[in-house]
């Protein structure tokens, strides 16, 4: 079944190299892959599609997407090396190929906005990482909060912001509060967006927060990564 679909959408895939791994910290694991990537878009927060198991495809975050070198980095969250997805990318090295579903998805990156406000966990790393560089060429302001076990990868990651620990929804409010404080002006012209990511339920317990707070349902982006119980999203 998903040989036929490989075949069918075949423009759709590309064979790609793995050109150098990471450890970022014990759960995070970099990954460069090469290709041809000379006819492919890409979007900030646009996901590709990795075959993880004969059965199984996953989704990831390419970030530092380079159509001209044909390069591009995912970080993966090897939250349990027995699903089959961690326990892939846990695996990949330098040499091995393969075939990648190309970067595909909905418009999330907002252009306009002079803020750009990623918030996340672990999986959300290769879209901050992606919406951080679009806003930082064309000029605008970026801004993150991960729930991590360990804020040392988000500088190792140059993702400089608020850190909140794993399970700690008070934590993530009580800095949400303070930007909310500081950034008065710029939310009352609705020049902030929020791009939700990750577990989706921190997420919609983040996007009620943020409407009872006033913040305009279109300044709010956002897209599950994972559920607690469900399997690939
Ligand atoms: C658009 C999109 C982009 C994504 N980008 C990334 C990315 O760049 N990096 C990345 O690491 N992940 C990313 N994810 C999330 C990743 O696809 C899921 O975490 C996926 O479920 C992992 O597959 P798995 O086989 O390891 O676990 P699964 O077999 O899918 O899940 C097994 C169990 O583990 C739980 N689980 C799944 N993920 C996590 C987690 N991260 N932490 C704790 N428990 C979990 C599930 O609820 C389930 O109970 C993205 C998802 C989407 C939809």
């Amino acid at each position: 079944m998903n040989d036929t679909l490989e075949n069918v959408m075949s423009s759709k895939f590309k064979e790609c190299t793995v050109i150098h791994t990471e450890a970022v910290s014990e759960d995070l694991r970099l990954i460069r892959f090469s290709s041809d990537l000379s006819d492919v878009h890409f979007e900030p927060a646009y996901a590709i599609g990795i075959r993880v198991s004969e059965k199984d495809y996953r989704n990831y975050s390419p970030f530092s997407f380079n159509k001209h070198a044909g390069t591009f980095d995912v970080i993966f969250h090897l939250h349990d090396t027995d699903a089959v997805g961690s326990r892939f990318a846990s695996r990949l090295s330098v040499g091995e190929t393969t075939k990648i579903l190309m970067p595909r998805g909905k418009r999330f990156f907002e252009p306009n906005a002079e803020i750009h406000f990623s918030i996340g966990d672990a999986t959300s790393l290769g879209s901050s990482l992606s919406i951080k560089e679009a806003a930082e060429e064309i000029g605008g302001s970026f801004v993150c909060l991960h729930e991590l076990e360990e804020p040392s990868a988000l500088k190792e990651l140059e993702l400089y912001g608020y850190h909140a620990p794993k399970n700690d929804i008070q934590n993530i409010i009580e800095a949400l509060t303070d930007f909310l404080k500081e950034e008065k002006q710029a939310l009352q012209n609705n020049e902030v967006v929020f791009y939700l990511t990750g577990n989706g339920n921190t997420m919609s317990v983040i996007r009620k927060f943020l409407k009872a707070k006033g913040i305009d349902s279109k300044c709010i982006r956002s897209q599950a990564y994972w559920m607690e119980g469900k399997r690939g999203l």
